[in-house]
């Protein structure tokens, strides 16, 4: 199959692509390089089946495929609010348009949504009925409301044009391959704990959240996509954390002597995060298999190859 992956030079999407290539498809990255880099794609550049496209989604372009992952949208809060409008543009606009290449082209489209239309969720575990608790206008809106309408498009797309579509509601994942700058969570703690500066713990560390490693996550991203289920399905791994919890356990995995440091929690920050994976597990025969200790030590690996290969350019 001829498949494109929007954001496929990011984190989630350079994943995926190393699946379809060992799949044997032809696949199309398009990514404008805002949150992505060209290393994460490097092994790919020279192969026959690959094709990389800088271009912005925003803009229209018409290209014959048969699949769309639409991942492109940056997933980092501090990358997401640096231009919150940009962010909106990419939701609606960039989703407009990949949308209506799948209509032109008859491909089937899955959506890369996110546990973040759920807000800061009334509702624990969060199942996909449940409609969330979104502030339409604080400082995460320009992502989670830009989502939302990415979802309801989406539906539209298939109600009134019978676009074939999938959505997946990612909850937080993680892996080799974030940016070390990304500002989410565990690349914060691990980045912090291997250069041996203090755990910036926002709050006092008790929210939750559940990490999902990213080959499982891939893996049920690919079985949405090839399923007949369109969803909205959520993608996650029920296992729970308080943040203080992570910073813990990433101390323990590289420096027990790290410190932790306390830092004002971000307003909107949600309290708690969990998916109830009942309809993945149903429909997809999906669950996560990588705990977190397992993935942590996975992650910290390529960080650390990547911290200490930056050493020698910064002495110099
Ligand atoms: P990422 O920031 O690493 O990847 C996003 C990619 O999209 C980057 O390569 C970036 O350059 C590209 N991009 C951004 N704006 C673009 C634009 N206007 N045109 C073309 N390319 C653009 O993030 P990620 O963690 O890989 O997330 C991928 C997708 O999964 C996102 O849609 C995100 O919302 C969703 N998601 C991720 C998580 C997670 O925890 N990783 C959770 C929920 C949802
Ligand atoms: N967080 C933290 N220290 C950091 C980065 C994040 O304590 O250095 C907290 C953040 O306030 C939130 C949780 O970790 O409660 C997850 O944050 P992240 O940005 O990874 O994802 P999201 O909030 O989008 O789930």
């Amino acid at each position: 199959m001829r498949i494109l992956v929007t954001g496929g030079a990011g984190f989630v999407g350079s994943h995926l692509i190393d699946r379809l290539m060992v799949e044997g498809h032809e696949v199309i990255c398009l990514d404008n390089f805002y949150t992505g880099h060209k290393r994460n794609i490097l092994k790919w550049l020279d192969h026959p089946y690959f094709e990389l496209i800088r271009h912005d989604i925003t803009e229209a372009i018409r290209l014959e495929v048969d699949q769309i992952y639409h991942l492109a949208c940056p997933a980092s809060p501090v990358h997401y609010q640096y231009n919150p409008v940009k962010t909106v543009k990419t939701s609606v606009m960039g989703t407009l348009n990949m949308l209506g290449l799948a209509k032109r082209v008859k491909a089937r489209f899955l959506l890369a949504s996110t546990s973040e239309i759920y807000g800061d969720p009334e509702v624990h575990p969060q199942t996909e009925d449940y409609r969330g608790n979104v502030n339409p206008i604080g400082i995460r809106s320009c992502y989670d409301e830009g989502k939302r309408i990415a979802e309801t498009l989406s539906f539209d797309y298939h109600r009134q044009n019978d676009v074939d579509i999938r959505v997946a509601r990612i909850f937080n994942t993680y892996g080799p391959r974030m940016l070390e700058n990304d500002g989410r969570v565990v690349s914060n703690f691990v980045a912090q704990a291997l250069r041996g500066n203090p755990l910036t713990v926002y709050g006092d560390g008790s929210q939750t959240r559940s990490f999902c490693y990213v080959s499982d996550l891939v893996e049920g991203l690919m079985r949405l996509m090839n399923n007949e289920h369109i969803g909205p399905i959520n993608l996650g791994n029920p296992d729970e954390y308080t943040i203080l919890e992570l910073a813990t356990a990433v101390q323990q995995l590289v420096n027990p002597d790290a410190e932790i440091k306390f830092e004002p929690l971000p307003s909107d920050d949600p309290r708690r995060r969990r998916p109830d994976i009942t309809r993945a597990k149903t429909w997809l025969n999906w669950e996560p298999t990588v705990p977190l200790p397992e993935g942590l030590k996975l992650t910290i690996e390529d960080f650390r190859s990547r911290i200490q290969s930056e050493q020698p350019l910064e002495a110099s």
